[in-house]
């Protein structure tokens, strides 16, 4: 008799794990399916969620520099990607001991499709996270002080982390986490960028090498600068720039920068429909970073604009110095830096 309950126990147990599994396969399928839609018979990414934290980004990037010089090279892209399709995205659940385990792995040989085999989800995290983290790491040139004459600027060649923070070198700011959080002038929304409280006229820098695509006056962001990337995922959107002069003189559209060269300068302007306009009450940095698979999502109801809290943080590691031109009352930057994308507009 006893053994018989068992029996029947086990019978509703094994069906109520099959119907769990079942829902969970097929939440798994429409997960797929509402990120991978076809618009005019062309698949893209529709739906980006960033929420990797600092810890994870930073010990991922020190694994993959570090294993530059081993022989198994590491990609910090493969690490966190493998992360966030084991969480399903929520880097709440992240320990350190999943990150080793991964690169444990992969230092024995294995290949990141081998270790993801059987998650449904890493192809799609993996591209997502290329298109946000794409051109953040590989080699790169900058200039440094020449050993035998202090004077002198030579280029040295290096591998590591190749994106600037937007504030310049030795300038405050303050930053907390602000995504997401409403704003009502105009109309209510989310704020779909990331703020840094500097003070008006602290040199702003461009994150990453790339193409002026946007400038010019916008009611909500004021004087504002927008850089594509140049494998053109990456779109950086600079807003409430200084009144008056809110552009470095050098920048004009179609203009190619360099990561880490000055851009423009901090202000409050914005939140008017006229030009110029100091609106803002607190002056700060609004920065965007918004993802593009497809040139129809440039500018559409589902734009993707990503958590920069993070981002931001690591960018820390890299700021660049400037220097003021008295003459021109223009800041430059101090040390010169190229990377291979550059080559086809020297
Ligand atoms: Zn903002």
């Amino acid at each position: 008799m006893i053994i018989k309950i068992t029996k029947a126990k086990m019978a509703i147990a094994i069906v109520v794990a099959l119907v769990v599994l079942f829902c969970v396969a097929d939440k798994n399928q429409n997960f797929v399916k509402t990120i991978n839609h076809v618009q005019e018979g062309r698949k893209f990414i529709k739906y980006v969620e960033f929420n990797a934290n600092y810890d994870a980004l930073e010990k991922a990037l020190n694994f993959d520099i570090k294993s530059q010089k081993e022989e198994i090279k590491l990609n910090w892209i493969d690490i966190l990607s493998y992360l966030a399709a084991k969480y399903g995205g929520n880097f709440n659940n992240y320990k350190y001991k999943d990150m080793e385990n991964v690169v444990k792995a992969l230092k024995k040989g294995e290949n990141i499709q081998e270790i993801s085999k059987g998650m449904k989800t890493f192809s799609y995290y993996k591209e997502a996270y290329s298109a946000i983290l794409g051109g953040f790491v590989g080699k790169y040139k900058v200039e440094v002080p020449s050993s035998e004459d202090k004077n002198k600027l030579v280029f040295e060649e290096r591998y590591g982390l190749k994106v600037f923070s937007p504030i310049a070198k030795t300038y405050p700011f303050q930053h907390y986490k602000d995504f997401g959080s409403s704003r009502s002038y105009g109309y209510s929304r989310p704020h779909l960028g990331h703020d840094l409280m500097a003070a008006t006229g602290t040199p702003v820098v461009a994150v990453e090498s790339g193409k002026v695509e946007c400038l010019g006056w916008n009611q909500y962001g004021g004087w504002r600068i927008g850089i594509r990337s140049f494998d053109k995922k990456r779109y950086y959107y600079y807003a409430h720039l200084r009144k008056n002069r809110p552009y470095h003189a050098q920048i004009k559209i179609d203009k190619v920068v360099r990561a880490g060269e000055v851009i423009g300068y901090v202000g409050r302007t914005g939140y008017s429909q006229k030009e110029n306009a100091n609106n803002i009450e607190t002056s700060h940095l609004h920065i965007g970073l918004q993802l593009i698979f497809d040139e129809s999502q440039k500018e559409c109801d589902n734009e993707i604009w990503i958590n920069l809290y993070a981002i931001t943080q690591i960018l820390q590691k890299n700021k660049s110095g400037v220097k003021r031109n008295g003459e021109t009352k223009e800041y430059d930057r101090q040390y010169d830096f190229w990377e291979k994308s550059l080559q086809d507009f020297d």
